[in-house]
């Protein structure tokens, strides 16, 4: 486990929650005086420092929950994290590790809250919707569809879901007001700007996800599935951006399922990718979106 990487350097990790969880707050505050300021061009700023930090907090939300790093308090940052994130922090809990046992199949809720559908206008529809809202449409019907679903609907608490709301509501209120009295901005221009960088964020983010496991259905064990999940090439400018400000979650993405108890995200390189690993370009990867977009299903998907 550790000849590939040490566990000083996985120790190393731990500034980072702290330092996310300090500059997010910080950027919510300035965000909505940037918008007032730039208008359309403000969107610069939701992408760098907003859509890089939010996909930084999402990935180490996603570390907490497999406890990567040891010097940390994970449950506390898991929490912290997933509420600032806007996510119910239950529901990552009860889905994450059949993402992992059912990887590549209808079966992994997490990414396919809906599973199977059968009639190709509304796979087309969901496919859309999916590419354009990114997490909001995936999480909106998670938190639809737990609640009611056989195999989760026992561990669903609303109390923690009610828990959830009113702390995002807090968490962005406060900030959201208190940017509005320092700068003397209407409660518009922070609505806007909020809405408007979580979109962004929430498109960003689930485009990585979808590189990894969009219309990728495979037959076959664990094994033959973890294989088939997809990495993004390191060598063209557009994907060495998307790979910079998306913190190379696809980059060796196959290694997260193939040896999840590896902590290999932040030293790319160390550990060696299995022979059958696949990687696309940006250009395949849009090819793979068209091909859902028109005809429903993608080349990968094998039912
Ligand atoms: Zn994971």
């Amino acid at each position: 486990m550790t000849e590939y990487i040490s566990q000083a350097q996985i120790r190393s990790q731990a500034w980072k929650f702290y330092f996310v969880a300090v500059a997010w707050p910080i950027y919510i505050f300035l965000l909505p005086s940037l918008y007032a300021s730039y208008r359309p061009w403000s969107i610069a700023f939701m992408i760098f420092p907003g859509v890089y930090l939010f996909t930084w907090m999402s990935c180490l939300m996603h570390e907490c929950w497999h406890k990567y790093v040891p010097n940390i308090n994970n449950d506390a940052f898991y929490y912290l994290l997933s509420y600032m994130l806007v996510t119910d922090p239950q529901m990552y809990k009860i889905l994450h590790g059949h993402h992992h046992s059912q990887v590549n199949t209808y079966e992994d809720v997490e990414f396919h809250p809906l599973g199977r559908i059968k009639n190709l206008t509304l796979k087309k529809i969901h496919n859309l919707l999916e590419i354009i809202f990114g997490v909001i449409w995936t999480f909106g019907l998670h938190m639809f569809i737990v609640p009611r679903h056989p195999k989760y609907k026992a561990k669903f608490r609303e109390s923690r879901r009610i828990v959830a709301i009113a702390l995002w509501f807090i968490f962005y209120g406060t900030l959201g007001v208190a940017s509005a009295k320092v700068f003397s901005l209407k409660g518009s221009q922070v609505g806007i700007s909020l809405a408007i960088n979580f979109w962004l964020c929430a498109f960003f983010i689930h485009q990585t996800q979808m590189i990894e496991h969009a219309g990728l259905i495979t037959k076959g064990d664990w094994n033959q599935r973890n294989v088939t999940t997809r990495n993004l090439r390191a060598d063209g400018i557009a994907e060495k951006l998307f790979l910079w400000l998306t913190h190379n979650d696809v980059r060796e993405h196959t290694l997260h399922h193939t040896v999840v108890k590896i902590y290999s995200r932040p030293f790319p390189g160390k550990v060696p990718m299995p022979q059958e690993a696949v990687y696309v370009s940006m250009t395949q990867y849009l090819a793979i979106l068209r091909q859902m977009l028109t005809k429903g299903y993608s080349p990968d998907e094998h039912v």
